[in-house]
């Protein structure tokens, strides 16, 4: 099943709009396709309504910023009601920080020379509640501080370069309620990419585990070779379902182009096995 189950439209860190997103999917051969901006749901009904006129499976997405033990970790949440009036609601709080964080991170980064780094990163921002470091990357990029979004991430961007301000997201188990809730199936996006490892890893897969979540992405954009294994291992052991996903958010950026992902490895239960997500699946067809 060519299935991917997280990538960005123009209402977060996208570049195309939730129609252009559709058709893209369905050309690239995706059979399930969801769709998970951060942080908001306004993609949601035009990603259905393209992905139904093209005969594509779709499920409706999320991808919620949690903050666990100070390290930033995405929970996506699948198969949710976008009309749930709770997860709005915890959405709406989720997002009510990122303005004054964009306004720290514009005054870091003019000292550093880049110019109207607030006006600039709105620009790219096609929906103003939603800014975040990839638009700040893209104003970078154009002024010249580096050749790409991912060396800008690197040079500029993350925890002790100097365009990185600290935010407190949401709680684990916040984000989880939330998903559960809108009647979803909670999922840890790209674990080899949250920057903790070892005995932390299995610390956060537990409490995760313990507030109701289900499922890892196993296969990600950002995942290599190696993580694939470690992460199918460590979905057997937890017993959580395994996803799949691009994690595609822009032609020009993204390393993985929707449906373009690693098949799932043999043993591990896809993600859309979930009982919560059969269900749904069963009554679309
Ligand atoms: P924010 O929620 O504003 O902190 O932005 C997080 C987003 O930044 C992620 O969803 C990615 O789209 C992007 N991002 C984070 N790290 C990197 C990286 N190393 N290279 C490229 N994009 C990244
Ligand atoms: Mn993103
Ligand atoms: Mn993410
Ligand atoms: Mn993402």
């Amino acid at each position: 099943m060519n299935a991917d189950l997280h990538c960005h439209s123009s209402h977060s860190d996208g570049v195309l709009s939730p129609a252009a997103l559709a058709a893209r999917a369905a050309a690239n051969g995706v059979e399930l396709w969801a769709l998970t901006d951060h942080d908001n749901l306004d993609g949601l009904a035009e990603a259905r309504s393209h992905a139904s006129s093209l005969g594509l499976a779709f499920v409706d997405g999320v991808e919620i910023s949690v903050t666990w033990q100070g390290s930033t970790v995405h929970v996506v949440g699948l198969g949710i009601d976008p009309g749930h009036g709770p997860l709005q609601a915890g959405l709406r709080s989720v997002r009510s920080g990122r303005d004054l964080r964009a306004l720290r991170m514009a005054e870091a980064l003019e000292l550093l020379g880049v110019r109207d780094a607030y006006a600039n990163a709105m620009r790219h921002a096609g929906n103003p509640s939603l800014v975040g470091r990839s638009h700040f990357a893209r104003v970078l990029v154009e002024q010249g501080y580096a050749g790409d979004v991912s060396a800008v991430f690197r040079d500029y961007l993350v925890r002790g370069r100097p365009g990185y301000v600290e935010h407190q997201w949401t709680a684990l188990a916040q984000a989880v309620a939330w998903i559960l809730d809108a009647g979803g199936v909670a999922v840890i996006a790209h674990p080899g990419r949250c920057r903790i490892s070892g005995d932390q890893l299995r610390l956060l897969f537990g409490e995760f585990r313990a507030a109701g979540g289900e499922a890892i992405e196993v296969v990600s954009g950002s995942h290599g070779d190696s993580e694939v294994r470690t992460f199918s291992r460590l979905a057997r052991d937890f017993g959580f379902y395994a996803s799949r996903a691009s994690d595609f958010h822009a032609p020009d950026e993204s390393p993985i182009d929707l449906g373009r992902s690693a098949p799932l490895p043999d043993g591990v239960e896809p993600v859309w096995q979930a009982p919560a997500l059969r269900h749904q699946l069963r009554c679309a067809v």
